[in-house]
């Protein structure tokens, strides 16, 4: 019997993904990717909560990504902000949130929480909307 040879296969040009720098917005090839979860209280997990106040910052370098660690080092981090940006997750995903109580489940907050989170989504969006 005679042995097949073996076609050999095209070989497949690879794909080079890109990033995006955070700082720079400068485009490079992913494995020169340095990344970092840094502190940022309006930042919440889609995924897992476990990373709610927590940004993951991407850089094209080191040496950006301890600007981006500086920047947000320096950004107040405020309780309230990081409980609004929980209840806009909640409200803005999954199934509708019919009462204070559901919002409570599904954010994990008590209700001064939630009313102290509202109370200040307030402020800041009357202080954005005002020159
Ligand atoms: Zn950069």
């Amino acid at each position: 019997m005679r042995k097949r040879k073996r076609r050999r296969q095209p070989e497949k040009a690879r794909v080079i993904r890109l990033e995006l720098c955070d700082l720079c917005g400068a485009t490079f090839p992913e494995d020169d990717v340095v990344r970092r979860h840094v502190p940022d209280s309006s930042s919440v997990s889609r995924h897992n909560d476990w990373f709610d106040g927590l940004r993951l910052v991407t850089a094209c370098g080191p040496d950006h990504l301890d600007v981006l660690w500086e920047i947000y080092r320096r950004r107040p981090y405020t309780q309230e902000e990081l409980w609004a940006a929980k209840i806009t997750r909640a409200l803005t995903h999954g199934p509708p949130v019919l009462s204070v109580e559901e919002l409570g489940c599904r954010t994990g907050l008590h209700e001064p929480e939630i009313r102290r989170a509202i109370a200040w989504h307030n402020r800041h969006r009357e202080s954005r909307a005002t020159p």
